[in-house]
């Protein structure tokens, strides 16, 4: 089988040692060793949102269900929910209150956009429960200023979820001093892990908001009630059961988390940002128009450009001829308009190169490009220029 260089928005490429954690003997999940490496692995967790005071949550299931995980257990039926519209995440984000009963209130932003602070505090002055905002949306590569958007949600006293799926691990995240109350992220993208972990980091008010309920949570297997004494258990170093663990994905997510500290996450969001002005860097040079319509709504983890004119989807399957995989457009209003590149995790300058190489190399066979070279080497220019500055 060949393989192709996995520049997806997730899953992503995994480091040989985190592959090797997947690969050994199952433990048991109520083992000694077992009970201390999840242990040592939530607190760590806590690091990596950089939420000292936050509860981990972590369960067997992709990003849709970690969404849900979060949603389930703070919104009652009748609750007001403001969503920021930053594309296709967003609207399942909406449609995943909408199902737990929230009164939802889109705040629209055309594909490429963000809405602006200012519709975001008009949305939520008739009071809301909840503002959700998903830090980078996959569609579109747009990232969101959470910090900006939390602090407005904290004025009116809206909780603040963030659906961190495509941005936890590579864009900079401020959990406890952004005051974020939930952060929901899965296993396969920045946090470079195969898919099979959802992740939720709960902060105090999220918890205090749980225990508030009046209802039960319409979830079994998303409800707080049943996970909360298992993960405390885990981590007061005690075994108990509620739902098996899949044991080997949380060995392989311990070292990830392990090699992410090791770097630190402030040199792990530096070097994201380098991996973002790189790519981005080759787009211009190769005359291919972003998606986000401000550069400062570029995010770092992954970069969306627009094809030439005349050219569509078939240039993903091109790009997989010369042995990288990127994804076509999602969001549904330009699909089929543009592509998407995943670059978070491991990904270093190393694997930039060799996929706008095959850019490159792609929009050669289509007849788009006669010199190639140009995206490559203003790629280098700009990994350089941000490792130097
Ligand atoms: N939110 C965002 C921002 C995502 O990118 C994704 C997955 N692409 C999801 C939620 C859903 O995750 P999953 O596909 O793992 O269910």
């Amino acid at each position: 089988m060949s393989r192709l260089l996995l520049m997806i928005p997730g899953p992503v490429e995994v480091d040989e040692d985190v592959l090797a954690a997947l690969g050994q003997p199952p433990l048991g999940h109520t083992s000694l060793a077992f009970i201390e490496l999840f242990g040592d692995c939530l607190n760590a967790l806590r690091d990596v949102f950089r939420a000292p005071d936050g509860q981990p949550i972590v369960v067997a299931g992709s990003g849709t269900l970690a969404m849900e995980l979060a949603v389930a257990n703070v919104i009652e039926p009748g609750d007001r929910a403001v969503v920021v519209d930053t594309g296709y995440f967003s609207h399942r984000m909406a449609d995943v209150l909408a199902r737990h009963g929230a009164s939802v209130h889109v705040v629209p932003a055309a594909a490429g956009e963000c809405p602006s602070l200012d519709a975001v505090a008009s949305a939520l002055q008739a009071g809301a429960k909840a503002l959700a905002v998903t830090h980078v949306d996959t569609s579109t590569g747009v990232l969101a200023p959470v910090a900006e958007l939390a602090a407005l949600a904290r004025r009116r006293g809206a909780l603040t979820i963030v659906d961190g799926v495509c941005a936890l691990g590579g864009e900079e995240f401020e959990m406890a001093q952004w005051d974020v109350d939930l952060c929901l992220t899965a296993s396969q993208k920045a946090l470079a892990v195969p898919p099979g972990l959802a992740l939720v980091m709960a902060r105090p008010r999220a918890l205090q908001a749980f225990r508030a309920r009046e209802r039960p949570v319409a979830s079994y297997y998303c409800d707080w009630t049943l996970w909360l004494p298992i993960l405390r258990a885990y981590q007061e170093r005690r075994p108990s059961y509620f739902a098996t663990p899949a044991t080997n994905l949380i060995v392989a997510l311990s070292e990830s988390v392990r090699q992410m500290l090791k770097e630190g996450m402030p040199a792990r969001w530096a070097r994201h940002r380098r991996l973002g002005a790189a790519m981005r860097a080759a787009m211009q040079a190769l005359g291919l128009r972003p998606v986000p319509r401000r550069p400062e709504l570029a995010a770092d983890t992954l970069t969306t450009a627009y094809y030439p004119d005349g050219l569509d989807d078939k240039l993903v399957g091109g790009v997989g001829q010369h042995g990288v995989a990127i994804a076509g457009g999602l969001h549904p209003d330009i699909k089929g308009r543009y592509f998407r590149v995943g670059h978070m995790g491991i990904t270093g300058d190393v694997e930039i190169r060799q996929t706008v190489a095959a850019i490159e190399a792609a929009l050669k066979d289509a007849g788009y490009l006669i010199e190639t070279g140009l995206g490559v080497a203003a790629a280098q220019a700009a990994y350089n220029q941000n490792q130097a500055g």
